[in-house]
């Protein structure tokens, strides 16, 4: 359980996992500096969730970890010793009201992340001292302690947690300089992609369907031969395709090397029963343009993409073949997307990779190299799907850190 002795203590990072592994040490009686570089805390937690923070996700463990997409083994422990109903209860008892939604996702009742902040700023961390405008720029190790060197100044620590974050959303202020740190001290950085990243798509109609939202689609993806399916909604950006399921693809193709992507807009018939559909519509409308029969199958500007696509410009119903129909069944089911890669790493929601797994005790995220070190949240080399997963790998990772630091 937390230490006795009491201890200076520097966390890097006043993000989530910064916030949270510092509470818990200075209510343990350890004088904690937390270091940011923002003028203020939380700037990427203010953001979360379309700035109504859905900060975890009610999901029974097991189901927890199979929406983990990197160190799921890694985390098994934290995500069991901190549940997220073990989030919510102290998110509670700190004052704040929550509330689930759809999907076990939970919120604050107010639907405002800023009191998420407000609750772990001035409540969980009241005695916590922080030094914000301050970025810390490297970090050594002496016989018995720790020298933290900042913008400002040279500073002397017992321990030192590294929170400082992924890649991603640079403006928030996590540039990846805690990689830096953990290199310096010889651990391995897990090359850096990014995850919950929108896609490129080299296709020229995209820009006819940019904002455009389908839901109940399938997207399909085969990468390095693998085939994966993602069921729900997405929309059409200027230059490729996001949202939900766009999304959550994009963190198990990051790493592919080829990637073949084709959508299906109507999962819930087979190519039979849309072969059927199709024939009635037909029937139903012999003299008129085949795009009149897709404007009532498909999104006005799609269905027009779609016939251009297929070659049906200026066609009339009553001109098509049964083999053309059956075409059109099988396009709908399998419609092609041309793969152009993830948006930069600075678009991913998450960043995969980092601190590796290998180097950190996932017990108490102590570095296996260097006594004293510590590694938690987005840091590490975990990521997983969106719903709440990755602020509680923050809250859990920090929470065992805070546990067992001695
Ligand atoms: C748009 C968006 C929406 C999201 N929504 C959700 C959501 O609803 N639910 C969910 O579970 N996850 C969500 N996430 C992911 C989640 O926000 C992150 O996984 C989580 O914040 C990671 O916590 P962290 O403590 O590791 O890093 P961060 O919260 O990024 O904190 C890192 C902190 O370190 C500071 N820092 C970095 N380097 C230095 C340095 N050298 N010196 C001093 N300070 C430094 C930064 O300024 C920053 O404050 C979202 C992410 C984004 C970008």
């Amino acid at each position: 359980m937390f230490s006795e002795t009491k201890l200076d203590i520097a966390v890097i990072g006043g993000g989530a996992s910064g916030l949270f592994v510092a509470g818990f040490l200075s209510e343990a009686g350890h004088h904690v500096v937390v270091f940011d570089k923002n003028e203020k805390v939380g700037k990427k937690l203010y953001i979360t969730g379309k700035g109504r923070c859905n900060l975890t996700n009610l999901c029974p463990s097991d189901d927890f970890l199979k929406n983990v997409v990197r160190g799921e083994k890694f985390l098994r422990s934290a995500i069991y010793n901190f549940s997220s109903q073990d989030a919510v209860d102290f998110f509670e008892g700190l004052g704040l009201r929550t509330k689930v939604e759809r999907g076990q996702r939970v919120f604050p009742q107010s639907d405002k992340s800023s009191d998420v902040i407000r609750v772990l700023q001035k409540v969980h961390c009241k005695g916590v001292d922080f030094r914000l405008d301050e970025e810390v720029l490297d970090v050594k190790s002496t016989s018995d302690s720790f020298c933290v060197r900042t913008a400002v100044a040279e500073h002397k620590f017992d321990r030192v947690i590294v929170a400082t974050g992924g890649k991603s959303y640079r403006t928030t202020g996590s540039d990846g300089k805690g990689y830096e740190i953990a290199r310096a001290f010889g651990h391995d950085v897990v090359p850096l992609v990014p995850a919950l990243c929108p896609i490129r798509l080299n296709d020229v109609f995209v820009k006819k369907l940019q904002g455009v939202s389908l839901k109940n689609v399938t997207l399909s993806a085969l990468a390095d031969g693998k085939k994966l399916e993602f069921f729900g909604e997405m929309l059409f950006t200027e230059d490729g395709i996001s949202g939900p399921i766009v999304l959550s693809l994009s963190s198990v193709v990051n790493r592919a090397k080829s990637v073949q992507l084709w959508l299906d807009f109507k999962p819930a018939l087979d190519e039979k029963q849309l072969d059927a559909r199709l024939l009635r519509d037909f029937d139903s409308a012999k003299n008129k343009d085949v795009l009149a029969v897709f404007r009532g199958l498909l999104p006005k500007s799609v269905a027009e993409v779609f016939c251009s696509v297929c070659g049906l410009d200026g066609r009339k119903v009553n001109g098509i073949t049964k083999e053309e129909r059956e075409k059109i069944a099988k396009l709908l089911k399998h419609f092609p997307l041309t793969f152009g890669g993830l948006y930069d790493l600075n678009a991913g929601i998450v960043t995969s990779g980092g601190v590796s797994l290998d180097e950190v005790n996932p017990k108490t995220f102590e570095s296996k190299l260097q006594k004293g070190l510590y590694f938690v949240g987005e840091v590490l080399d975990v990521d997983a799907f969106t719903g709440g997963f990755n602020l509680q790998i923050a809250w859990a990772t920090a929470f065992m850190c805070a546990k067992h630091l001695e």
